[in-house]
């Protein structure tokens, strides 16, 4: 494993990587100096292993703003107990030079005792009623560990632009009314979704998938491609537009936790599905869950 490992570093010896840094600190002389020059921040937040899905959004910001900045940091805040925060894929020595093949000029890799030097903080950001739906239902804490995070990153980077990814539609929702309801000064960008060649959403998440859960787990994109077909075909009642995810997803060895057609904003489901809603479907595929959606044009 280490040997393995240690090829591919040698392998990639020749490619260039992104500076990195570890502390609250070095992020914040990086930023106070751009700004002394009088040069604009956008920050990128992930959990690192990343796809063109994060590099999408790295563009994004880099169309955005004149300094880029990634923080990866896989945030024990927002896992629960059962879920997959040890097993969770990471590679950084990969992610800096992915980073770097999109221009980015920083990334942010803390350590959880450089986040949260006194354990999880005393004070957090509490959701409201936005967070207890869609994918809140099944994750208790997730999205209070989410906006928890999030409000420290733009504490420590203090960017004009922030970019999160449509993949993620609540937590982008989500962060969206943060930002409004506290008066963060920090305007948030949300890019669409980028998906592999036969439709799959991409995560870093699809490494757990073994050659035929793949397969299935195309149930998710297909659900939606069909239900937008049958929208654009004039079917207005989200009703028969969940059924059609649903039974579309509802295949052996998928087992779906939601599908549904909400309103963007407040993500309350609707009767009729005006262009504007989203589909939002969740499904476990095998051990994995997947999250997808779609914005009805
Ligand atoms: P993550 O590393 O999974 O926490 O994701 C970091 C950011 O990348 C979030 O804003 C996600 O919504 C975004 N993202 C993840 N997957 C995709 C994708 N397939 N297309 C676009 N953005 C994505």
């Amino acid at each position: 494993m280490m040997g393995s490992h240690r090829d591919t570093e040698t392998q990639r010896g020749a490619l260039s990587r992104v500076p990195v840094v570890r502390t609250r600190a070095e992020v914040r002389e990086v930023v106070r100096e751009a700004r002394r020059a009088g040069r604009t921040v956008a920050l990128v937040p992930t959990m690192g292993f990343l796809h063109e899905g994060h590099l999408s959004l790295l563009d994004q910001a880099r169309a955005g703003a004149d300094v880029v900045m990634m923080s990866i940091f896989v945030n024990p805040l927002q896992f629960g107990p059962a879920e997959d925060l040890d097993r969770y894929p990471r590679d950084l020595e990969r992610d800096l030079e992915l980073a770097a093949t999109r221009g980015t000029d920083l990334v942010f890799a803390p350590g959880a005792a450089e986040m949260y030097p006194h354990g999880a903080p005393g004070v957090q950001v509490v959701p409201g009623a936005l967070a207890e739906r869609l994918c809140g239902a099944s994750r208790a804490g997730h999205f209070q560990g989410v906006l928890t995070v999030v409000a420290k990153l733009f504490g420590i980077f203090q960017p004009d632009v922030a970019v999160f990814g449509q993949k993620d539609l609540q937590q982008a929702t989500l962060i969206r009314r943060m930002v409004d309801d506290l008066d963060i000064p920090v305007r948030v960008e949300v890019a669409p979704i980028v998906r592999e060649a036969d439709g799959l959403a991409m995560s870093s998440r699809n490494v757990y998938l073994s050659a035929s859960e793949r397969e299935r787990a195309l149930s998710l994109s297909r659900g939606l491609e069909r239900a937008r077909a049958l929208w654009a075909a004039g079917e207005g009642e989200a009703a028969a537009l969940r059924a059609a995810l649903w039974s579309t997803m509802a295949v052996p060895g998928v087992e779906p936790e939601y599908a549904e057609v909400v309103d963007a904003r407040t993500l309350e489901p609707v009767e009729r599905a005006a262009g504007g809603a989203v589909m939002a479907v969740a499904a476990r595929v095998g051990k994995t869950r997947l999250i997808d959606n779609a914005i009805l044009p």
